[in-house]
């Protein structure tokens, strides 16, 4: 089970500092990872507080090459260096707003991979796909186009766009038969087998239904993230609801 935080361009020194303080006296789970992802320039940081806990931290993208003429960019050899595990790569802020496409992604997952950093593969479809009954076949296509050649324990994070900060969800029959249809597609495509997580406006109030649909392998948190108490009181509904079994 993955829990996962997206900060996106939020929290600064100060505010880093005083969620660490919490993460610092909280008792962290073996059966639960959590992974920070936050804003660039605080990885290394982020790291230096938490380095005696559990807990990993990721890059919230990451460019194909690994160096060179690329202004504002950030290599994965980067992130790696500055103890990166994870990378988020595709997520739908950064496929509408940098207008980065599915070949661009699937070149950012694959660089991130071959620097050792595993990959958060995001998709997720608009509020026009999920209205017209075609989200499957949406994500089908994202993931034909932007999955990498060559790879091992990648995480797909399906977000439909339109519950990302909304406060909307998917129906619980939705989401289970989007991962179930996203492990099913990638496995007949490589043989290999993922982990999906859900994103978009997870909460204190939704987990417990989330955690409990079948084939949900964890979750991408944005705006409950930033908030120190809401995040620990998250991880630890998926700890609990491991406790179940
Ligand atoms: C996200 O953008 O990755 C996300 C899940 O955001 P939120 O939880 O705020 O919907």
């Amino acid at each position: 089970m993955f829990v996962a935080a997206n900060w996106k361009m939020n929290l600064d020194k100060k505010l880093i500092f005083e969620f660490s303080k919490h993460l610092n006296t909280f008792k962290f789970s073996s059966k639960v990872e959590a992974c920070i992802f936050p804003p660039m320039t605080y990885v290394d940081y982020l790291n230096s507080l938490i380095s005696n806990l559990p807990i990993s931290v990721g890059g919230q993208n990451c460019h194909y090459k690994k160096s060179g003429a690329y202004t504002g960019e950030v290599s994965p050899l980067f992130l790696k260096d500055t103890g990166c595990k994870y990378v988020i790569i595709g997520h739908s802020e950064r496929r509408i707003l940098n207008h980065e496409t599915n070949d661009e992604i699937k070149l950012r997952a694959q660089s991130a991979i071959n620097s050792n950093l595993k990959v958060v593969l995001c998709v997720g479809e608009s509020l026009i796909d999920h209205e017209k009954g075609s989200a499957l076949k949406f994500v089908e296509e994202q993931l034909l186009e932007s999955l990498p050649n060559n790879f091992e324990n990648l995480l797909i994070a399906y977000e439909p766009i339109w519950s990302i900060g909304t406060g909307k969800i998917p129906s619980v029959n939705d989401i289970e038969d989007m991962h179930q249809h996203i492990k099913k597609f990638i496995f007949e495509k490589t043989n290999k087998k993922v982990k999906v997580l859900y994103g978009g406006s997870v909460n204190l109030e939704n987990i417990n239904n989330i955690l409990n649909i079948v084939n949900v392998d964890g979750v991408l948190i944005g705006g409950s993230s930033l908030n120190v108490k809401d995040f620990l009181a998250i991880y630890s509904a998926a700890v609990k609801h491991l406790d179940k079994f």
